[in-house]
């Protein structure tokens, strides 16, 4: 007779929203554990610039959206769970920078005026003059240059440190899960028998392996993200440069690769306008678009690199960005994606409702019969990929 662990909760997809949610619940007493069929963040959680958005981005045309309102608690909530004082303890985790800076050309079509039509945006961002970024400090630089609330976290040490928190209650399936009829999912390994977990709630929480639930539809909108690194760069920069769309034209932050070597991951429009082109067009381009905006920098001596991700959201008419996170219940199985790494805690607290909802109370878990399995590692970050070509 095969193995069978009974659980208050099962999380399937070990991203941010597995994460947070496994350590919220975990915190709360619930017998949870979470299942992960690759590696830890290996989805879109370690390709994410780590920006925690305070609502800058959807404040773009003017308004005080849905989207803005839902994440402008973010920055304050991410920092407290950092300092040590949060739902989360984070402290093991790395900010990278506290602010990010928003910097708009002069044309005449930058959608700066839209920011200030925002009552939002004007309570959170500040015109600097002094202290600018390196790279911003040139005599040539012409824009003007805000500071936001939006600090920048170090994704791999948020995934480390959740992952050594919790080590206990992640299992490694290196076949994707899937669920039997009875809300039971059955783990896999070369070197074990198979172990079926019996959960009271079953959460799926698997990015773009949610597709395999047939209830959960979803849509994915793809990025064509470029790194950059070499001698020549300015030194560390965050910030997003406004063009004429509601999309920031680039939007760029800075981390080390395992060498130490400093690199800039530029997203923004440059990503969304570049699923239309192939590696070489995008790395053109992209050298074309930093030489615009950055003129005074040898951007032929920088290596630069490429890559294709899909961002996995709930189906939406027309296929536009979800406002906020989002969830679908189909008896007791959850589908969910947060849209936003920002918005992982939200998710996580309206999930746990929903773990209320189904009446599923807190219980011990039989941990010995897990303690033999095996646990997931943590993917590798875009930059230190070794099937990576600079040029
Ligand atoms: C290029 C890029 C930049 C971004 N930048 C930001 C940013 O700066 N700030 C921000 O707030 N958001 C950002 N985002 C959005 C953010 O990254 C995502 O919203 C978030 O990471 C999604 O996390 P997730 O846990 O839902 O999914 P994922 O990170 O995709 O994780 C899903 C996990 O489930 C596993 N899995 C899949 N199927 C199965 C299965 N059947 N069984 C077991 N495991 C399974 C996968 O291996 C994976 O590890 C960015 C996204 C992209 C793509």
């Amino acid at each position: 007779m095969k193995p069978v662990v009974k659980l208050d909760v099962a999380i399937v997809g070990g991203g941010i929203a597995g994460l947070w949610l496994l350590a919220r619940l975990r915190e709360r007493g619930y017998g949870a554990v979470l299942v992960e069929s690759q590696q830890l963040g290996s989805g879109q959680t370690l390709c994410a610039q780590g920006i925690i958005h305070g609502g800058a981005k959807y404040s773009l045309h003017g308004s005080l959206s849905a989207s803005a309102q839902a994440i402008a608690g973010m920055p304050t909530l991410w920092r407290r769970c950092l300092s040590g004082a949060g739902e989360v303890d984070l402290r093991e985790a790395r900010l990278l920078a506290e602010h990010q800076y928003l910097w708009a050309t002069q044309a005449p079509t930058s959608r700066i005026a839209a920011f200030f039509a925002s009552k939002l945006m004007q309570s959170r961002m500040e015109k600097v003059a002094a202290d600018l970024p390196i790279v911003l400090q040139h005599p040539q630089f012409r824009g003007a240059v805000y500071r936001l609330d939006e600090p920048i976290i170090d994704v791999a040490s948020v995934l480390a440190a959740l992952a050594h928190r919790y080590r206990d209650a992640l299992l490694f399936s290196p076949e994707p899960v899937i669920p039997a009829v009875d809300g039971s999912i059955t783990l896999h390994h070369p070197d074990q028998s198979p172990l079926t977990l019996f959960p009271a709630c079953l959460v799926f929480t698997a990015g773009a392996g949610n597709a395999k639930l047939p209830w959960a539809a979803q849509q994915l909108r793809p990025l064509h993200m470029v790194m950059a690194r070499g001698a020549n760069l300015p030194g560390p920069l965050y910030a997003h440069c406004l063009g004429a769309s509601d999309t920031p034209r680039l939007t760029v932050t800075s981390h080390d690769d395992a060498q130490g070597r400093l690199i800039w991951f530029l997203g923004g429009g440059l990503a969304e306008t570049g699923v239309q082109r192939n590696r070489e067009e995008q790395i053109q381009f992209a050298r074309q678009e930093l030489t615009a905006l950055l003129p005074w920098v040898n951007w032929n001596a920088v290596q630069l690199a490429t890559f294709i991700v899909e961002r996995a959201e709930a189906q939406q008419p027309g296929g536009v960005r979800p406002a906020s996170f989002s969830l679908r219940r189909e008896g007791r199985m959850i589908t969910a994606w947060p849209t936003k790494l920002a918005l992982a805690p939200l998710l996580a607290e309206q999930l746990e409702e929903q773990v209320r909802t189904l009446d599923v109370q807190p219980h011990p878990v039989d941990w010995c019969a897990l303690a033999h399995w095996p646990r997931p590692d943590i993917a590798v970050s875009p930059w230190d990929r070794a099937e990576l070509a600079w040029s």
